[in-house]
């Protein structure tokens, strides 16, 4: 019931790098992967519209290919 988290890509604010994030239910971002900031050190991201990054299908689409 907890699991309402969703993939995302977004932009850091900083320095315009582009990185895969974990969206949370209460808003709260994280990258995936860096922790909780960018490698650059903000933690200010723009989210991009995410229409096809469920949980899981990654690795699924990389155990098929
Ligand atoms: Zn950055």
């Amino acid at each position: 019931m907890s699991e309402n988290r969703r993939r995302a890509a977004a932009i850091c604010m900083e320095c315009g790098n582009a990185l895969a994030v974990q969206v949370c239910p209460d808003g709260s971002v994280r990258p995936i992967g860096t922790g909780t900031n960018c490698s650059c050190g903000s933690d200010a991201f723009q989210v991009l519209e995410s229409s096809g990054f469920p949980d899981g299908d990654e690795k699924r689409s990389r155990h098929e290919a």
